[in-house]
């Protein structure tokens, strides 16, 4: 559909996309139920948390109730006991692997006026553009001569971020090549399409397409989407809803955390889930994303209003929805600073971007202090690629650039199912460290090539499963001798 079509569509058929997947007429989010259940959960006993965990450990979904008598937790000697079952899960669903990426903002155009991003229609101050498609070539050469093979595109919702515009960024993105680097897998973060326009992003082969539903809380949505087509609350939840159908099987939810309580976005977050789950064969989201508010540049709502998330409980909130979703991946961005990354990357994060930079054209023009002009918000790191690929190495951490699963088809319910059963290990951590040792010989600075060398060493003989070590070993060999992008 172009973006004519688009502005034409039928209201009658937008309400009929919009509410396809309601039960009786309601979407999945009960305010009042989701308040009551938490009021239920407080002050939880330890013996029914040390429960919980233990069902959490079994690598299960939690249920609601379950999940709100974790956020509940008022003993603080128990939290520990959280955290180290959040841990525990991570290593036995993930291994110790973090999958890293890049954004890349298209455009900062926008129709809407949500009242805390910097893109808002109404912030006179934000310098406005759309990316021509040379353009995108130049930041996606930028992105890849650091070393990136994954890369999220952002869009505002605006006629000029049409789907045909979409579709050309993103082919040309996947035409650009620099010496040995490409980038091998586009995500997508825009505004919800029609089923028919998803179609069209599934054709171009985008990995997940990500949509946030900001807040569940009806009323605080309603409030801090005032106008423009963001306003419409149903058509933004069942957005992912409408991305299965059409083909899309990697989805990704997000609550912006800051707008409402925490506890009450863990829990619409936890439905939301399930609610996927429930329509589509047992496939929830691929990942979660709980960024937290950020100061943006002529933003009526700044950090630090009634529902500000404190470091500690930001660290809570990951490790719950670690231990209520263990196979659902969940990504830190570059929004956090670098010790609130390590804290949570340690408590279950899977994904995490590097050297992001979020203003349009950012990556291969550097304009300093016009930055916060055409940035959507502030970040809390402005690390670049090698050194967060150290830090993460120091960690423990190989990181992983592979984008083999979504390649051979390992997605959707294909990839639940390898999850469950614990093949992910077999293929994501030998895989991990052959994009990582690409990473270092094509693009690493020494000091992190030593320290990552050391890594695959140590993970070749404490993780990798013995009979595939000396496979790995013989793929290490043809990444030295110049071969690239192989995969198990
Ligand atoms: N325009 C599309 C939309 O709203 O879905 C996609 C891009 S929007 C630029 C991506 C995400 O940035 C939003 O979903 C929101 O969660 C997040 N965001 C907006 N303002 C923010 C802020 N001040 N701090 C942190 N994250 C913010
Ligand atoms: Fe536009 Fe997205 Fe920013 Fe809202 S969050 S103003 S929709 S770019």
């Amino acid at each position: 559909m172009n973006a004519l079509s688009q502005a034409l569509m039928p209201s009658f058929f937008k309400e009929q996309e919009a509410r396809r997947y309601m039960d009786s007429d309601r979407d999945f989010i009960d305010d009042g139920w989701i308040e009551h259940l938490l009021e239920q959960s407080r002050h939880p006993d330890r013996s029914r948390i040390r429960e919980i965990l233990a069902r959490a450990l079994s690598l299960v979904r939690l249920e609601p109730a379950e999940t709100a008598a974790l956020l509940q937790i008022d003993d603080a000697d128990l939290w520990p006991e959280v955290f180290e079952t959040a841990r525990e899960i991570k290593n036995k669903v993930y291994g110790p692997r973090i999958v890293t990426f890049a954004p890349l903002y298209c455009s900062n155009l926008c129709t809407n006026s949500c009242l805390y991003c910097g893109f808002r229609r109404e912030n006179g101050s934000a310098s406005r553009r759309r990316l021509s498609i040379d353009e995108v070539r130049r930041e996606t050469e930028a992105l890849v001569q650091q070393g990136h093979k994954r890369l999220v595109v952002v869009y505002g919702e605006h006629p000029t971020s049409s789907i045909d515009y979409q579709c050309e960024t993103i082919e040309a993105i996947y035409k650009t090549r620099v010496g040995h680097g490409e980038i091998r897998r586009v995500n997508v973060n825009a505004a919800p399409l029609s089923i028919s326009d998803y179609r069209r992003l599934k054709e171009v082969g985008i990995g997940t397409f990500q949509v946030f539903q900001e807040t569940y809380h009806h009323e605080t949505y309603r409030k801090v989407h005032p106008r423009g087509k963001k306003a419409d609350y149903d058509w933004r939840l069942y957005a992912l809803h409408r991305a299965q159908e059409a083909g899309i099987d990697d989805v990704a939810i997000g609550a912006l955390f800051g707008l409402y309580d925490w506890r009450f976005e863990v829990i619409g977050l936890l439905l939301h889930a399930i609610d996927l789950e429930r329509k589509f064969g047992g496939v929830g989201p691929h990942t979660i994303s709980f960024p937290r508010l950020e100061p943006a540049a002529g933003a009526p709502i700044q950090p630090g209003a009634a529902h500000a998330v404190s470091d500690e409980d930001f660290k809570r909130l990951v490790a719950v929805l670690r231990c209520s979703v263990p196979y659902t991946g969940l990504i830190i961005t570059a929004r956090e600073p670098a010790e609130i990354r390590r804290d949570v990357i340690n408590v279950g994060c899977t994904q995490t971007d590097a050297s992001s930079r979020i203003g349009i054209g950012a990556y291969a023009e550097d304009y300093g202090e016009q930055q916060s002009r055409r940035q959507q918000f502030m970040l809390g790191d402005t690390r670049d690629l090698d050194e967060v690929v150290r830090d993460l190495a120091e960690m423990g951490y190989l990181t992983s650039f592979c984008t083999a699963g979504y390649r051979c088809g390992r997605t959707g319910v294909h990839f639940m199912s390898l999850a469950r059963s614990g093949n992910v290990h077999r293929f994501c951590i030998p895989n991990a460290i052959l994009t990582f040792k690409e990473y270092l010989v094509d693009f690493a600075s020494d000091e992190t090539r030593a320290v990552g060398e050391k890594l695959i060493e140590k993970h070749i003989r404490e993780t990798v499963l013995q009979p595939l070590r000396p496979h790995v070993r013989k793929r290490l060999a043809e990444i030295e001798n110049g071969k690239r992008d192989i995969w198990f």
